[in-house]
């Protein structure tokens, strides 16, 4: 167990937490929405620090991230738990564990039990041992994934505080949940942001994923201008939020941000609890192209399916190919120092 820093202590040994949106009101023995932050005697503790559920050398186009230190490797960690419920995770068997757990633990009144619990999922990962990988394997940055980081926050703060000081970069992959306080104390150390926009629609975050819509635009916002580099992605499900007009307000929302944020549209396949809704198809995805084009964006990729057409980068000037993506494998031709070497077009992004 490790004490939380982003938390409030309140009258009669209760807790806020500070880390997500979700501002969860703790009361003792108890945990927040994510399963995985408890209160014991007034004072708030992260129960994962430490204990990675997975790590993996990934490469960071998986993020997806296509404008960041393309074509090298990320050291990528995650945890048990999420402070979102999507019925349509993929790695719901560890981020959604936690809850089961905790609902069980509080029908058995037991739930004062949840830090031995939790202690049982993963293995020992702490900060030092992570920046030694990296620095062993020559591995640039870090990427804090597979479950939403911003709720093992001190975790994530710790590790990417040390990985600067060696040079090595840091990413959350994330669901855009960070709170203000959480987002301003990483900022020094964070480098990049891949945020899902899941949909534009309130009822979409309230009944698919307990959550809302605009704490996530503003964090939107707050990132891009922290100067944090930031890339978005639209998982699109069909029914659900592949609409014309859905669409359309996802990618003006974007466009009036920054015409030069990176869109991944990726293609949906069934699970976890929509394995009754198709597979997105190239159509759908090709209609969410064209409509974030006449948007304005300027870098937009299709995802989690073979489409090398939309998977490129070219210059928004000259039309030239920069970079030439076919799965993870990467070209890159007519493209030095984050210029276009045909036209001298500057392409935004952080390139070494
Ligand atoms: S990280 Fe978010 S979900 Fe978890 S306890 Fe804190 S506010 Fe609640």
């Amino acid at each position: 167990m490790h004490e939380a820093i982003l938390y409030k202590k309140l009258e009669n040994n209760k807790v806020q937490c500070t880390a997500c949106k979700q501002y969860c009101f703790i009361a003792p023995n108890n945990t927040g929405t994510c399963g995985i932050r408890q209160n014991k005697d007034g004072k708030l503790y992260l129960l994962v620090y430490g204990k990675a559920v997975s790590a993996n050398a990934d490469p960071i186009e998986k993020k997806p991230l296509y404008h960041f230190m393309p074509s090298t490797e990320i050291f990528s960690i995650g945890t048990v738990g999420c402070n979102f419920s999507c019925g349509f995770c993929q790695n719901w068997d560890t981020s959604q564990i936690t809850k089961d757990l905790k609902n069980k633990l509080l029908k058995e009144k037991k739930i004062a039990n949840i830090d031995a619990e939790i202690g049982k999922f993963g293995y020992e990962l702490l900060p030092e041992k992570i920046v030694e990988i990296c620095i062993e394997k020559n591995i640039p940055s870090i990427a804090y994934t597979y479950n939403e980081p911003s709720i093992f926050l001190e975790y994530a703060y710790d590790t990417a505080k040390l990985a600067n000081k060696k040079g090595i970069k840091n990413v959350f992959v994330t669901n855009g949940y960070e709170s203000e306080e959480a987002l301003n104390l990483l900022k020094p150390y964070l480098n990049a942001m891949n945020i899902d926009l899941k949909s534009f629609n309130d009822d979409f975050y309230k009944k698919i994923c307990k959550a809302r819509l605009q704490p996530v635009l503003d964090t939107i916002k707050l990132a891009h201008k922290l100067g944090i580099w930031i890339e978005i992605t639209t998982l699109v499900i069909p029914g659900k939020n592949d609409s014309d007009e859905e669409l359309k307000k996802i990618t003006d929302f974007i466009s009036t941000v920054d015409k030069n944020i990176p869109w991944h549209v990726t293609a949906f396949h069934p699970d976890y609890k929509m394995t009754d809704v198709p597979s997105t198809t190239y159509e759908t995805l090709n209609k969410a192209f064209t409509i974030g084009k006449k948007s304005g964006l300027k870098y937009l990729y299709v995802g989690n399916i073979l489409d090398e057409e939309h998977s490129n980068t070219s210059c928004p000037n000259c039309n030239t190919l920069l970079i030439k993506r076919s799965g993870y494998s990467v070209n890159i031709e007519n493209f030095e120092n984050g210029t276009c070497k045909k036209c001298n077009e500057k392409i935004p992004g952080v390139w070494k």
